[in-house]
């Protein structure tokens, strides 16, 4: 049976070094400030905007809402991320993705401030990120990378395989691995034979939107399979992109659906913030 990597206290324990953090920077007259916006009702982004905020708050973090009606024209939400960008007292910028369709997310998120770009998705970035000398790394490889770390993997050498390509998981988490010397393969859905790469990853990474895509026979005896899937099911309950059951029978390491990743995310998000309210007054 494979050992659980547990989202939750490890979040808990970044969340406890961000709270130190954040006290040690209050103490200077520095409080880090977060504003979210969110544009539109869509539920799922409701939820996450609001963990976010309370997450901020409970470790001193200031955070402020904007909730814009789903028609905000894409200007007038430019403007508003401008006006955002020139207040001195606002350190951290995250526009809650997705955004209804007549927005362009791109170009949205080009907007933002690179050195408020808490997200890391600024194309200055992502750029950097690839370059090798990353500022803002996304929330949720960051998150990843730091589960890694807490049960000591060595990602040196490793066949790593990181099935998704978005430019919020998937190609992020590829570089990172890339960077620590893991030997990277990325799969999507035109990839022709999914499990004869999967089967041969050391660590798996899964990303897909699908929920129960990989099943037990997919996976290597002994890998590392973290899980990033969320997937609401029609009887409301959540699940991730991996079949837990059967993978946990062959995995080392597996990362559980809800407690896994997602609460790292948001860990991760409060950790860029209080690096970009450092960087802003050049600490
Ligand atoms: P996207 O929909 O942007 O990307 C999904 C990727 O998976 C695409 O690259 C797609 O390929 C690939 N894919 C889809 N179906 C298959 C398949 N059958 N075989 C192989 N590859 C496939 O999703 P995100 O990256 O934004 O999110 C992925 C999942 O992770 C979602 O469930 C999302 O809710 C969750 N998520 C969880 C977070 C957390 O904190 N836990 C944070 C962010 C996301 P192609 O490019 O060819 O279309």
């Amino acid at each position: 049976m494979a050992n659980l990597i547990d989202g939750r206290a490890i979040a808990k324990k970044v969340r406890a070094e961000v709270r130190e953090e954040v006290a040690h920077l209050q103490a200077q007259g520095l409080t880090p400030h977060l504003v979210v916006l969110l544009v539109g009702d869509d539920p799922a982004s409701q939820i996450y905007v609001r963990n976010k905020a309370r997450a901020a708050e409970k470790v001193g973090i200031r955070s402020t809402t904007y909730h814009l009606p789903a028609d905000t024209p894409e200007p007038a939400l430019l403007e508003f991320i401008q006006d955002l960008n020139t207040q001195d007292d606002v350190h951290g910028i995250l526009v809650q993705l997705p955004l209804p369709p007549h927005l362009d997310s791109q170009r949205i998120l080009e907007a933002i401030d690179p050195q408020k770009d808490v997200d890391g998705l600024h194309p200055e970035n992502l750029g950097r990120l690839l370059a090798g000398h990353p500022r803002f790394l996304p929330c949720t490889p960051q998150g990843i990378l730091r589960m890694l770390q807490e049960i000591s993997y060595n990602l040196e050498g490793k066949e790593a395989v990181v099935v998704g390509r978005s430019t919020i998981v998937g190609k992020p988490m590829a570089l990172l691995l890339l960077q620590h010397h893991a030997t990277v393969t990325m799969v999507h859905s035109r990839t022709r034979d999914l499990a004869a790469h999967t089967k041969r990853a050391d660590i798996l990474v899964v990303a897909a939107g699908r929920a129960s895509l990989i099943r037990g026979e997919m996976v290597k005896a002994g890998a590392v399979v973290i899980d990033v899937g969320i997937n609401r099911m029609p009887d409301g309950t959540l699940r991730g992109d991996v079949a837990f059951e059967e993978v946990s029978e062959r995995a080392a390491w597996i990362t559980p659906v809800p407690g896994g990743v997602g609460p790292m995310t948001v860990a991760m998000l409060l950790k860029n913030t209080v690096q970009a309210a450092k960087l802003q007054v050049g600490l």
